[in-house]
């Protein structure tokens, strides 16, 4: 959608779960604003803010010193209220009596369907990718990843230090709401024997009991499976590792480390590239789109056709963690 009017008062927000590197974002969007001569306004709790009128007005020294930050200083929260026919007019209500005429909303693809439906009542709205899951399908980088992939390397190294004094398998859970991709990129950077995702089908036989046998056989002594959160059998596989190499066999489950912790060089950069441009974006008159990062470039979809694309799991990138877990 393109309007003719320029927007004066721009809301910002993080919504689902928070990501390293929200911070730049909001800082990007907020200082690009007063840039261009825009009021910028930080709503807080996600879309929980919109409904409450739970905002105030930034200016360029309230976001000082938030980029080296973890988390969001907006805070984030997931707000079902929204998702329903009374808490959306509530917000579109909220919007016009505070004069908010375009939003940036930050998170997932279910952030992205909230800002659809707030772009096709009238406010302009622009989504900015920002989960460290990396699961947003029409953006092939989104916020927080890298940090998060960063994050549970330096932690499964550690582990592997004195898992391989101990000889033992580690059997290591990485985050990953329902997908894989988190999981697979730290399984190679950390030289796995075996990863197993949501996506990518398994044979625990052949892909994991057989290899360890051979990795055995062949004089390896420690070894490291990552299995991805949203297969929800981390303590199944472990167990089944036990009895069937008969190795001590030990769970780690990184958890919400992941998400913490002072977001990396590519996060921030991204975040303040993406924030600077979605707020640009408002300004050209656009106002139902997501920020996306393809073939090396910061673009933009329209909401709808983001939302309809599916992203796989990278095969070639499985295929090479398989070939050389060995
Ligand atoms: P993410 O944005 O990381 O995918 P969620 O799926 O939890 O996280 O969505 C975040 C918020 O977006 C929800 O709490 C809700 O307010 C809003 N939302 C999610 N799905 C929808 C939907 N289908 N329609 C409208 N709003 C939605």
């Amino acid at each position: 959608m393109t309007s003719e009017k320029k927007p004066r008062r721009i809301g910002v927000l993080t919504s689902g779960g928070d990501a390293p590197g929200m911070n730049a974002a909001v800082r990007s969007v907020v200082r690009t604003c007063i840039q261009y001569g825009v009021t910028p306004i930080g709503v807080y709790r996600g879309y929980n803010g919109l409904i409450n009128g739970d905002m105030e007005e930034l200016n360029a020294r309230s976001v000082n010193g938030i980029t080296s930050k973890g988390g969001t200083m907006l805070y984030t929260a997931r707000c079902p209220e929204f998702a329903t026919p009374e808490g959306l007019r509530r917000a579109v209500d909220t919007c016009r009596y505070k004069g908010i005429d375009g939003l940036i909303a930050i998170g997932g693809d279910g952030t992205f369907r909230g800002a659809r439906d707030l772009a096709e009542h009238g406010i302009p709205t622009v989504g900015i990718p920002g989960t460290i899951d990396n699961d947003i399908s029409c953006s092939h980088y989104s916020i927080g990843f890298d940090t998060a992939a960063n994050t549970a390397v330096e932690c499964i190294d550690r582990l592997a230090d004195t898992m391989q004094s101990h000889e033992r398998c580690s059997v290591v859970e990485v985050m990953g709401r329902g997908a894989g991709h988190l999981a697979l990129y730290v399984g190679l950077a950390v030289g796995a024997t075996a990863i197993i995702t949501p996506e990518q089908p398994f044979n625990f036989e052949t892909d994991v009991a057989e290899k360890i046998r051979e990795g055995k056989y062949h004089g390896k002594h420690h070894f490291l499976i990552i299995v991805a959160e949203g297969t929800g059998k981390t303590d199944e596989i472990a167990e089944r590792i036990r009895e069937s190499t008969g190795l001590e066999t030990r769970v780690t489950i990184i958890g919400h480390i992941q998400r913490g912790g002072s977001p990396s060089a590519r996060d921030r950069v991204m975040a303040s590239r993406m924030g600077h441009y979605a707020v640009l974006r408002l300004l050209e008159g656009d106002g139902n789109i997501v920020v996306v990062y393809r073939n090396s470039q910061i673009m933009h979809l329209p909401i709808t056709e983001a939302l309809s694309m599916k992203k796989d799991l990278d095969a070639y990138m499985y295929r090479v963690a398989a070939e050389i877990g060995i």
